[in-house]
């Protein structure tokens, strides 16, 4: 017999689900409204009567099945059990009957069989309730008695539909387990440190635990997370998320995984995810029936998608999702979406974990116990959540509302209220003659105006689905929703900042700290393992990650490259500061130029791009060099950027390049041996000083009393290890780092430099 566990709503989807993808008007907010309505109706029933949970081991033809879910609301009508499903929706109700959707229906009768065949019942009452989107006091119940001998004839056909997929399934989660079992890690030895890696992570994932992990260069640090969490799979539901800041980490980890394939034959299908605006097979991304033929039919043309996808593939990535989503003309967006439920590992950016508007709610608003979150590069985590979880109302926005609905008296209305409450905002800064203010709490009636101006533009796009709306007035109106959504977290580690923006003011809701967030997400799932080489210093990271200093375990690995392979030198005799840049700006032309007359590649590093500017200029004018000289510019396309880097090739003699700490060219780039022979770092990397860090600063010195060390040298100094970083990437690679700027004789500044730069030597 094979074991199986099926959820009654996975089941009853998958089968009975049908008609076209329709995402033109969707937003993630609709479906957190859905589980209001849904508390809303449960409030008037009895604790034991809401969200009952329901389980039936059922043996079908080879299987033993465990189906479960949980039964909105279960009451009783004179002896009578009764199932009652609640569903929200935007259609009128009274054209809704109890099988207008074939999918929901199915689901309340699969509760209904499974509470009938535990209890003994002979019949059993089911219903569906449906409640106005936009009007909670308007429902409708529609029900229908079912005798047991129907809900099991309706159950073994359900179950018989689905037979070739459980088996499939069933199948590939024995294959599983069995190479779980056998599975050895693929090489003869470790890297140095990467035991320690393994045996750190090891403990975390088995112990659910979570653990920060500072992981430097060369540990082999992907492999070294995933094989240990593989190790601790131990059962067939598990699931393992591995998460990236960058591309190029998603194709580190997926290789990782066919490594794994390859050489000791693990059976483990991974899907590494793909942006919708990267996968789209059509030329624009209009996601409607009207306009993509891969919206048609989507529903009935899954079933069989997924099936001839399974059977064969293990390693669901880019190529082979459009190749079979062209194959069954199905959107391959959605359809990757639909696979991940099936795949034991998901490779994907942080976003479909944290952020508030796309994260996977089939996974994490369900039960994440089985699921290990291995965060790769977790040091990037900070300031994109702090993204993730900001968002303003901006004049512009409601201009192109208000210019685009001008036959709707009450959106004008609401426009105008919403533009008026920015304009005094505006004034209020001008008579004080200052640029920005900030304010503890909302501005609670701002937020409803737009809540009400947002609702019409909800009914507005449905009553006008055929008509085409320009792609800047439907951001408009998504930014607006998500200023309401980001509004239900705010908490003290939010601000509200108010600042000039040309002739009006935008008003912004800013994260200044997503520990809240994150730990609430990773307090969901089995465990979590932050990693980065740049981690460091490590109790910042637990502060702003939502970590626990007492409880998560913190471990600093050594470096496993020998010291002497970097010759780090730092200068201290030069001051960088922003008052004296003009003045020192010819000894720094001058060091650039001393480290550049060895023959190699380099990269000097800027902590802005003015400052870039100003030492470039000085070093062309002063300098002869005759290799190739490069600039990063404030914007570069693709193919620049490839470009610029095509200059690092083997093959190339003498190169410099002048670029920006923090930018696109100072991590997630492995410049291997010859690529790189040495950089420079100008300053100590600090951010730039400005309004808004000086409100991070003062929220960090009320939080934590460490306000200039969060707001700046943390996370500067982080920019100067990925720095460094990009210079010694395997054993074998040596060079020079050469740092400068006289605060790196502070102790604040040079307490910070890690152990495998004791070696330092003073210029
Ligand atoms: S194929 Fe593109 S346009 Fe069509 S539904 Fe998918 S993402 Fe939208």
């Amino acid at each position: 017999m094979k074991k199986l566990n099926i959820s009654a709503r996975e089941l009853a989807e998958f089968v009975y689900n049908e008609g076209d993808l329709n995402l033109r008007f969707i937003d993630k907010r609709v479906l957190q409204e859905g589980i209001r309505l849904h508390q809303y109706i449960q409030k008037s029933y009895k604790k034991e009567e809401i969200e009952v949970f329901v389980k039936s081991n059922i043996r079908f033809k080879t299987f033993d099945l465990t189906i479960q879910g949980r039964i909105d609301i279960l009451t009783y009508n004179d002896n009578l059990p009764h199932v009652i499903e609640i569903k929200s929706t935007s259609m009128p109700l009274d054209e809704l009957e109890i099988d207008s959707n074939r999918a929901y229906l199915a689901q309340a009768k699969i509760y209904a069989y499974l509470f009938a065949k535990t209890n003994n019942y002979k019949q059993v009452m089911v219903s569906i309730t449906y409640i106005n989107r936009h009007n909670e006091s308007d429902t409708k119940r529609v029900s229908r008695i079912f005798l047991y001998e129907e809900l099991t004839t309706f159950f073994e056909n359900t179950i018989q539909a689905y037979l070739t997929f459980i088996t499939i399934i069933s199948d590939w989660q024995d294959n599983k387990m069995e190479s779980i079992k056998n599975l050895e890690f693929p090489y003869e030895r470790y890297r140095k440190g990467q035991s320690e890696l393994i045996d750190h992570t090891s403990s975390a994932v088995t112990g659910n635990k979570k653990m920060f992990i500072c992981a430097p260069t060369g540990i082999g640090k992907t492999l070294g997370t995933i094989y240990p969490t593989l190790k601790g799979v131990t059962n067939s539901n598990e699931r393992i998320f591995y998460l990236t800041a960058k591309t190029v980490g998603k194709q580190v980890a997926r290789e990782t995984f066919s490594l794994l394939r390859e050489k000791e034959d693990l059976k483990f299908r991974t899907l590494t995810m793909t942006a919708k605006e990267k996968i789209c097979i059509n030329d624009e991304c209009k996601c409607d029936p009207t306009h993509c033929v891969y919206t048609k039919n989507f529903y009935q043309k899954l079933k069989p998608a997924m099936e001839d996808i399974l059977v064969s593939v293990e390693d669901l990535y880019y190529d082979n999702i459009v190749s079979y989503a062209k194959r069954h003309e199905i959107c391959p967006f959605e359809y990757q979406l639909s696979l991940s439920m099936y795949s034991d590992a998901v490779i994907c950016d942080y976003n479909y974990v944290f952020d508030p508007r796309v994260y996977l709610r089939r996974f994490f608003d369900v039960n994440a116990s089985q699921i290990t979150l291995l965060i790769d590069e977790a040091h990037n985590l900070y300031d994109r959540a702090c993204n993730m979880y900001t968002a303003s109302i901006r004049a512009y926005y409601i201009m192109m509302i208000k210019n685009q609905v001008m036959d709707h008296e009450k959106i004008q209305e609401l426009s105008s209220t919403v533009l008026s409450t920015l304009k005094q905002y505006h004034e209020n800064l001008n008579r004080n003659s200052i640029n920005f203010q900030t304010m503890q709490d909302l501005d609670e009636s701002l937020l409803k105006a737009v809540k009400q101006l947002t609702d019409l533009l909800s009914d507005y796009l449905e009553e006008n689905k055929d008509e085409e709306f320009s792609e800047a007035f439907m951001n408009s109106y998504f930014e607006l929703l998500n200023v309401l959504r980001i509004s239900e977290y705010y908490n003290q580690d939010f601000i509200v900042y108010i600042e000039q923006y040309r002739d009006n003011s935008t008003y912004t809701i800013r994260c200044l700290n997503p520990k809240e967030v994150i730990k609430q997400m990773t307090d969901r799932v089995k465990s979590s393992v932050f990693f980065s080489a740049t981690l460091y210093p490590i109790n910042y990271y637990i502060d702003v990650l939502g970590g626990q200093a007492s409880e998560d375990e913190q471990i600093v690995l050594e470096s496993p490259f020998k010291q002497e392979h970097l010759n780090l030198v730092v200068n201290t005799s030069i001051s960088t500061k922003y008052r004296d840049r003009e003045g020192t700006k010819n000894q720094i032309s001058f060091l650039v130029n001393h480290l550049i007359r060895k023959d190699g590649k380099y990269l000097v590093f800027f902590p802005s791009y003015a400052y870039l500017e100003l030492v470039f200029d000085d070093f062309t004018k002063h300098h002869e060099y005759e290799g190739t000289i490069l600039k990063q510019e404030r914007s570069m396309t693709l193919k620049e950027r490839e470009s610029f880097l095509g200059h690092f090739d083997h093959s190339k003699r003498n190169v410099v390049g002048f670029v920006v700490l923090g930018g696109i060219f100072s991590e997630g780039i492995d410049f291997i041996g010859d690529r790189l022979n040495g950089v420079a770092i100008v300053g100590v990397g600090l951010p730039q000083y400005n309004d808004y860090r000086n409100v991070l600063k003062r929220y960090f010195d009320e939080k934590y009393n460490k306000g200039f060390l969060y707001a700046y040298i943390y996370p500067g100094f982080s920019r100067i290890l990925q720095a460094v970083g990009r210079v010694i990437r395997t054993e074998d690679d040596v060079g020079v780092a050469l740092l400068i700027g006289s605060r790196f004789a502070q102790k604040q500044y040079n307490h910070l430099f890690p152990k495998h730069w004791s070696h330092y030597k003073k210029m």
